[in-house]
């Protein structure tokens, strides 16, 4: 459902993605790690358009996605993401930030896409905080209300930029858990994140990056268990 063939970007004269192909099926789940500034957010921030990429195919769920404003969109009504910093508007109620892309972009009904907000955060296991703002909420309850308001559009994929690790660690196990069932659910997920223990549990496929290339690709029992290149083996002695 996500194809990347041979996807390069400079910023200016920085080479920061080399070469990267990719390809998630349905229902996969694909965890990304690798140090910091080997491109990772670069590269899933490439698939929803937030940065464009020069050279190479990028196709989602059939859209390859090109400079047309009508291809940008129809990725983006694919693709969900949630980002480190949850991105929540402070002047909304977690309801209406939930209600208000459904609304305002899709044209649903108030009451039904409310339902549907009422549902998702019960489902995040936050369903008493409707009425309440971002600013009252903990880090983890605002990463799920963040998960719950990427759901509400209805996503082929979900895009996680480390999602946890703004969080304290007494936060981080409540959004993996949510992140946990949701991948349990069925969705296609691709996830930047530095929990091992995640990518152990639920990844079809660990990526590992450095310096803007894919170095590794292998199953968790293969990516943990043996890894192929010293990069990997380094990588890994320093977060495990
Ligand atoms: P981290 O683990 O710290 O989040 P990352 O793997 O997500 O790192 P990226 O954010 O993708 O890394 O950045 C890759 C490289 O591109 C870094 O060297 C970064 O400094 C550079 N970079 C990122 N954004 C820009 C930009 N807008 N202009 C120029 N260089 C950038
Ligand atoms: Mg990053």
């Amino acid at each position: 459902i996500v194809e990347l063939r041979g996807v390069n970007k400079w910023y200016d004269d920085f080479h920061v993605l080399r070469d990267i192909n990719l390809s998630v099926g349905r229902g996969e789940k694909i965890v990304v790690c690798g140090p910091s500034g080997s491109g990772k957010s670069t590269a899933i921030r490439c698939i929803n358009r937030l940065e464009q990429h020069q050279e190479g195919d990028i196709v989602v769920d059939g859209v390859e996605l090109t400079s047309d404003v009508r291809s940008i969109n129809a990725v983006r009504r694919k693709v969900g993401m949630v980002f480190q910093s949850f991105n929540l508007f402070p002047h909304l109620s977690v309801l209406d930030n939930l209600t208000l892309g459904p609304t305002l972009a899709q044209g649903e009904k108030k009451d039904e896409a409310e339902d549907r907000a009422a549902e998702l955060l019960r489902r995040v296991r936050i369903p008493d905080q409707a009425r309440k703002f971002p600013g009252q909420l903990s880090g983890g309850q605002q990463q799920r209300v963040a998960i719950a308001r990427a759901l509400m559009l209805r996503p082929q994929v979900m895009l996680f930029d480390e999602p946890t690790s703004a969080l304290d660690p007494e936060m981080i196990s409540e959004v993996l858990d949510v992140m946990t069932e949701l991948a349990q659910a069925g969705m296609t997920m691709i996830c930047v994140t530095h929990e091992m223990g995640f990518a152990r549990r639920v990844a079809d496929l660990v990526v590992f990056m450095d310096a803007g290339e894919v170095v590794e690709a292998a199953s968790p029992d293969q990516f943990f268990g043996a890894p192929q290149s010293p990069r990997t083996q380094l990588f890994l002695n320093q977060v495990l």
